[in-house]
């Protein structure tokens, strides 16, 4: 860990104190556990879901999933004891703790563009491995040989941008893939939640990807304690203030987090 880093998360650390309301925001994959080739192996590092359970028994922080996947499948992966907030589609969709679900509407026209793009790409991937959302048609090519990439990439840009030109429609650029999307990003995800919790923090994000980005924004404007934190194995470019490496640095974060809203209560 880098000297400023070690600095901002004391700094941070250290607004824990009376009355402080904190607020928890993960992305899932990379993030809290690794990548698999099927999604569905994709369960969290070793030791991350007992910090997180520990997290959610001291009842103290509010802790949510931000996610690029369905939220419905975030819940048996993570395998929490106690059910949890999730924030699918990259904020577009919507789980409570209660189990109740909210889907943003999207305008009918960008919709129906969407809907017809779905329809073209189930019958035919053009090599790539095609995701199917209600909200988005999604391009992969993680795992496919760099050339083969290169030309599924190219025939996807020539697909979806165009269609982004239309109002309501977004292009979400992550690594190994292209999104073409209706409803909000992480960061419009980061507010909605913010705006709900009077802005009140300590607040942080941990995410890995690109589609992270808008969150570490989000998190980035708000004028009380906040902190936005790159979780990956190799360094890029990003908007988050600070790097840290999973697993071992991600569960360190999580112990650190534990005491912090230990010390919190005991002065409270
Ligand atoms: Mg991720």
């Amino acid at each position: 860990m880098t000297p400023d880093a070690v600095e901002k998360l004391d700094g941070f650390f250290k607004t824990f104190v009376q009355g402080a309301s904190p607020v928890l925001l993960l992305d899932y994959d990379g993030t809290l556990a690794p990548f698999r080739v099927n999604r569905y192996e994709a369960r969290p590092w070793a030791g991350a879901r007992e910090l997180l359970m520990r997290i959610q028994r001291q009842g103290q922080t509010r802790m949510a999933v931000i996610t690029g996947r369905p939220a419905g499948e975030i819940g048996p992966l993570l395998g929490l004891d106690n059910r949890l907030e999730v924030w699918g589609l990259h904020g577009a969709e919507r789980i409570y703790p209660d189990g109740r679900r909210e889907m943003e509407a999207a305008p009918s026209g960008a919709q129906q563009k969407l809907d017809e793009l779905r329809e073209r790409l189930r019958a035919n991937s053009m090599g790539g491995l095609f995701e199917d959302k209600p909200n988005a048609a999604v391009m992969h090519w993680r795992g496919i040989p760099p050339h083969r990439a290169a030309a599924i990439e190219k025939r996807t840009r020539q697909l979806f941008e165009p269609l982004a030109q239309i109002d309501g429609l977004n292009l979400l650029e992550f690594e190994a893939g292209l999104e073409l999307r209706v409803g909000r990003d992480k960061g419009g995800a980061v507010e909605a939640i913010l705006a709900e919790t009077g802005c009140a923090g300590p607040i942080a994000f941990l995410g890995d990807d690109l589609t992270d980005e808008s969150a570490f924004r989000s998190v980035n404007a708000v004028s009380g304690a906040h902190l936005s934190v790159l979780m990956r194995h190799k360094w890029r470019e990003t908007n988050a203030n600070i790097w840290l490496k999973p697993p071992e640095e991600l569960k360190a974060f999580l112990e650190r987090w534990l005491k912090a809203v230990a010390f919190k209560v005991w002065i409270d």
